[in-house]
């Protein structure tokens, strides 16, 4: 390691590599500037005039810093971002080049959308897409082997205009949230305020590994997760990796990926050892959705980069393992105004803050609401595994908004007396320690959507999901109740008594929703189905709530997803269930039949020629008859196992084009069919000489052992 990355402080170089604000200033015109500073405030559209300049400049700016690429960078529907990058290089009639970039090609770029997921919004043969510029996320470099690429963030859309990726329903939901919630301030006698946004800050899961570990198992490299692998000795019953000092390898790639993200001006700020071995976890600072949309993006894509350079791989799959933890993002989100204002914020004396108040109550009618679709929002194939699993939120959806204020909410809600909160100091009996206050509540971590102080904290999206998806939809519901709240008090004659009367009303119908309590308990399932809580399992019986009609019509009033639109997303969603499952059943069944059957017979006819060599000599041994026996007939029940799932994935196969049928064949056939070869193959490996076991197994890839 070299001095100077040791020492260099990172004030001196956090967001060098981001197009943001301080360039802008100093490298456009001032009226370019003002031009475009008021265009992004105000939600304006840009003038050609104006993306010449800024293009230019932009240009001028990246080239100094080595780049010579440039790329829209977007976020099509299947989950990852995309990138086509172009040189900056334009001959001249002399042989000659020179660097080119110009307004148009910073506005917009044109794509082939029909090789991304469309829900059918595009044919093969209509395949126009374009790429356009969103002026509200800041431009970056990118750094790696390709050199210094200038990555713009753009939004997607078909040819007919249908939004194709996650970014622009995010900024319609947004516009939404910020028109409603403007007319409560207003109402409250904020005038003040221009904008409201909401606040985002995402905590990142994952797990490194040995990349040499990693290569040899098809089924990490091609689905991401472990398919097989029998119980380790030792998981994570002791709780020894949960914030453990960092191994070195480990610190030294953690470094790394900080002073990268750093540089594209992403505020890592905590990095740690999670609670399952080779877990770890990275939150940045919060920012607005849209940039901690992106941003998150960009960590996930760094993270897996900066790895291969250390010889790990980092997984971002939700359940890598069997046994131990998988990994989750906690969406930590509040709504803010221009002006600094958290509205989520209940200040001193929540009693007095009735806006605060009101605020609140809209988030939880808006969550009660609409329970089922903030459990779509975290549905996938992945995050299956983890939902419920007694290491992550159960698929029930409640909020956990802590004793004290659920006290006060009633309290206000019944027009009960009451006495002021009073702060209780904290004793550690430890004269010499410094005096503090509790918190007002204590942590809950087996809530779905806990109330965290002045945020709400949403913990059951998983490590590998974009964080838009989640954040559209938490938006357009509460827009719909902002917007509820804002008609009942703009016609009020009695503004205080409506405000009473509607926080009287959340309460007596939405307060159902609202549970403290241990989340992870069979209590609380038994408890929320007399609630009337819904309970939608998995992702096939989730996604059916995109085409509810009050669902379809919401998104349509909001002007989030028109119909057209939101019949693509239940399509890709089931579309991209379906490939998951089977592109996982056919590694399976690919391992099983190539590498591990193969290994277990040829430990099997060692095993048979001892048996017969000892009997030949009159010493036959019975302990090892039976293993032997076991084991042929535990092989005979693998080899059924891997005939009934490749007829499973045959039958699935040919009803590929009914996108529903087969989402719901893979959950209710395919999956119990995978499990059961797992279970036997499972037990295979315990018992096969470990010489013979043709992969890394859970104690080498976790403890190296
Ligand atoms: P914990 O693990 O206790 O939940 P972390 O520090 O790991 O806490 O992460 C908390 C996340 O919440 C950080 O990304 C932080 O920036 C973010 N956050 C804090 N305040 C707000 C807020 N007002 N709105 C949105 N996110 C916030
Ligand atoms: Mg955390």
């Amino acid at each position: 390691m070299s001095l100077e990355t040791k020492t260099r402080n990172p004030v001196e170089y956090f967001g060098e590599n981001v197009f943001d604000d301080r360039v802008m200033r100093e490298r456009l015109p001032k009226e370019t500037y003002r031009a475009l500073k008021q265009c992004v405030g105000e939600g304006l559209p840009l003038t050609a005039k104006i993306a010449e300049v800024v293009a230019n400049a932009m240009k001028d700016w990246a080239i100094s810093k080595g780049a010579t690429h440039y790329t829209h960078w977007f976020q099509p529907l299947n989950g990852f971002t995309a990138e086509k990058h172009e040189s900056f290089i334009s001959p001249i009639d002399n042989g000659g080049a020179i660097m080119e970039f110009s307004g148009k090609m910073l506005i917009k770029g044109e794509s082939d959308a029909s090789s991304f997921p469309s829900g059918g919004l595009r044919a093969v043969f209509e395949a126009r897409g374009y790429t356009m510029w969103d002026p509200t996320s800041p431009a970056f470099l990118k750094e790696d082997r390709a050199g210094v690429t200038l990555c713009i963030p753009t939004a997607f859309c078909a040819w007919s205009g249908e939004a194709l990726d996650e970014k622009t329903p995010l900024l319609r939901s947004v516009k939404a949230l910020n028109k409603h919630a403007l007319r409560l301030c207003r109402l409250f006698g904020d005038h003040d305020v221009k904008q409201v946004h909401t606040s985002v800050g995402a905590e990142q899961e994952y797990f490194l590994i040995d990349l040499d570990h990693y290569r040899q198992r098809k089924d990490l490299v091609l689905t991401g997760r472990t398919l097989f692998g029998a119980k380790p000795s030792k998981t994570q019953e002791m709780s020894d990796h949960y914030y453990a000092g960092l191994n070195e390898q480990v610190a030294g790639f953690m470094k790394e990926i900080d002073e990268a993200l750093w540089k594209m001006g992403v505020s890592a700020k905590t990095k740690h050892n999670e609670a399952a071995p080779c877990q770890h976890e990275l939150a940045p600072i919060f920012s607005v959705e849209n940039i901690s949309a992106d941003q998150n993006q960009l960590i996930m894509e760094t993270l897996q980069r900066v790895a291969l350079k250390h010889n790990l791989a980092c997984l971002l799959h939700e359940k890598p393992f069997e046994y131990i933890n998988g990994s989750g993002k906690h969406n930590n989100w509040s709504i803010t105004t221009d002006n600094g204002q958290n509205l989520l914020e209940p200040g001193d004396n929540p009693y007095d803050n009735a806006k605060f108040v009101v605020f609140l109550c809209a988030v939880i009618q808006a969550i009660d609401k609409h329970a089922g679709l903030l459990r779509v929002s975290a549905a996938s194939a992945s995050n299956d595994h983890r939902l419920g699993g007694y290491e992550a939120p159960p698929a029930v959806i409640s909020i956990c908004l802590g004793e004290p204020l659920s006290d006060i909410l009633k309290n206000i809600a019944c027009q009960a007396e009451h006495g002021e909160e009073s702060k209780r100091m904290l004793d550690f009996g430890v004269p010499t320690m410094p005096q503090m206050y509790a918190d007002s509540c204590d942590r809950n971590r087996t809530s779905p959507f806990a109330f965290t102080g002045n945020k709400f904290e949403f913990r059951m999206l998983g490590s590998s999901q974009t964080i838009s998806w989640a954040n559209t939809i938490l938006n357009t519901i509460v827009a719909e109740t902002l917007d509820e709240f804002a008609t009942r008090l703009e016609g009020a004659e009695d503004f205080d008594g409506e405000i009473q009367r509607i926080i009287a009303d959340v309460y007596e119908n939405h307060s159902r929703v609202i549970f403290n309590g241990n989340g992870y308990s069979q209590e609380w399932m038994e408890e929320a189905a007399r609630r009337g809580l819904p309970n939608l399992k998995n992702t096939v019986e989730a996604a059916k709530e995109l085409i509810r009609p009050e669902v379809v019509e919401l998104f349509d009033k909001y002007d989030v997803y028109d119909r057209q639109e939101m019949a693509a997303r239940y399509d890709i969603m089931l579309d991209i269930y379906t490939r998951r499952i089977l592109i996982e059943a056919r590694t399976m069944a690919e391992m099983a039949r190539t590498q591990l059957y193969p290994a277990i017979s040829r430990y099997l006819t060692e095993a048979a020629q001892a048996v017969k060599a000892l009997g030949d000599i009159g010493k036959a041994s019975r302990s090892q008859q039976d293993k032997l026996d076991c084991l042929i007939s535990l092989l005979d029940s693998m080899d059924e196992d891997i005939v009934l799932l490749t007829d499973k994935i045959g039958r699935a196969d040919g009803m590929k084009k009914d996108h529903e049928a087969c989402a719901a064949f893979c959950a209710g056939e395919i999956l119990p069919a995978m499990n059961d070869l797992r279970v036997v193959t499972d037990r295979l490996e315990s018992m096969v000489d470990s010489r013979f076991w043709p992969i890394p197994t859970y104690s080498e890839i976790l403890f190296n052992v």
